[in-house]
């Protein structure tokens, strides 16, 4: 599995924390870094076949085709893709024209995730999206037109500008479209957002718990009226249509993320890049491969077996397949049967032989139910 960065956009929405830089002048530098950076550690993973890959930000529709192209080129060179690979790519609304989709249709890219978040003006202009409601239509239906017929787009609820009809509304709007996959998060207050700032100087109201649980539960109403797969907390698929990078993560697998901030994870040991362009690019310019572990580039942090127990119980409890009890390392499978008890009698999670799953009730408390299912000794 492949993930690349592409820290750019041309606004930054309000609720955003990811990396990114709306100045897009080092664009074509940061491209050029990426590929560097594929040259020099293209053996982290064991595997050359990618499955996957994934191009996150940011907004990697912002890339134009040349740019694609070279990261194609370069991926060609270093790895091998799978005949079927998943080869995935985050688009914004107001990029997708007609051109625009023709290009990407005639690129490897095979499946969309575009970032719709809500078809209501009065959303979007609170969250400063870029996009305005009538382009989250046009892209789906121009996407459609174009022949990719494999795409998931991302909405968001619980935001105060969000009534309980509109929210409704949205979901009746998406799913009138022949949709494979919807990803749906609740609005969060991240510190050092624009969103924070506003919440704490009463520019914008706070998320209202009650509201952001009542629209999760229309959402999963909804969505299985509609025919869907609850598979993860936050997503949602017509039968078979997983993503496949996101489900294979969600299985523990190792991946490769390249670009500035990106994650990689090799079964032991997660690491993250530096998260600034500049210094990101000017770093892969002078350094030597041999002298890439010194050079800043990256923060490993080698994973303890308890924080390898807790990762499994957050990501499998999260989606459908749930928890095996088996796949547990033997040191921790009796505190997980224990702290487990309080659930199980609750009825906020459910066994069957040596699975375990969250029920309806307990995907409401998803968070809450893993953090008590930790080994923190
Ligand atoms: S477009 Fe995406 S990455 Fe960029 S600021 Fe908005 S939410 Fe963040």
């Amino acid at each position: 599995m492949l993930y690349l960065h592409i820290p750019f956009c041309k606004q930054a929405c309000h609720y955003c924390d990811f990396h990114f830089s709306t100045s897009l002048r080092q664009k074509g530098a940061l491209v050029d870094a990426l590929i560097r950076e594929m040259e020099l550690r293209n053996d982290y993973l064991s595997e050359r076949v990618l499955s996957s890959v994934y191009f996150g930000g940011g907004t990697p529709s912002l890339l134009d085709e040349m740019e694609l192209a070279a990261i194609f080129k370069a991926i060609e060179q270093h790895f091998q893709l799978e005949p079927q690979a998943e080869i995935t790519l985050e688009a914004n609304p107001d990029d997708l024209s007609i051109e625009k989709l023709k290009s990407l249709r005639d690129s490897p890219v095979n499946r969309l995730s575009i970032g719709i978040q809500s078809f209501a003006e009065v959303d979007l202009r609170s969250m400063n999206r870029a996009h305005q409601a009538h382009e989250a239509r046009a892209c789906i239906e121009n996407a459609l037109k174009m022949g990719f017929d494999d795409f998931s787009i991302d909405l968001i609820y619980g935001s105060p500008s969000t009534s309980d009809a509109q929210w409704l509304e949205n979901l009746r709007i998406a799913f009138d479209y022949p949709l494979p996959h919807l990803s749906a998060y609740c609005l969060t207050v991240e510190p050092r957002t624009a969103l924070a700032h506003q919440v704490k100087t009463g520019q914008a109201l706070p998320v209202d718990e009650n509201q952001a649980t009542r629209q999760f539960n229309t959402l999963m109403v909804e969505a299985e009226k509609a025919g869907f797969e609850h598979y993860e907390i936050s997503n949602f698929a017509q039968p078979g249509r997983y993503a496949r990078h996101n489900t294979n993560y969600w299985r523990g697998k190792p991946y490769l993320g390249l670009g500035p901030s990106a994650h990689s994870f090799d079964g032991h040991s997660r690491q993250w890049n530096l998260a600034n362009n500049a210094r990101y690019i000017q770093l892969l310019e002078n350094t030597q491969a041999e002298k890439l572990p010194a050079s800043g580039l990256y923060e490993i942090e080698k994973l303890s077996p308890a924080q390898r127990y807790n990762e499994q119980v957050m990501t499998s409890l999260r989606t459908q397949w749930g928890l095996d009890w088996k796949l547990i390392e033997p040191q921790f499978q009796a505190h997980f049967l224990q702290s487990a008890q309080e659930f199980l009698a609750s009825k906020h999670l459910v066994q069957e032989g040596q699975t375990y799953r969250l029920s309806r009730e307990g995907r409401f408390l998803a968070d809450h139910i893993a953090a008590e299912l930790f080994y923190l000794g």
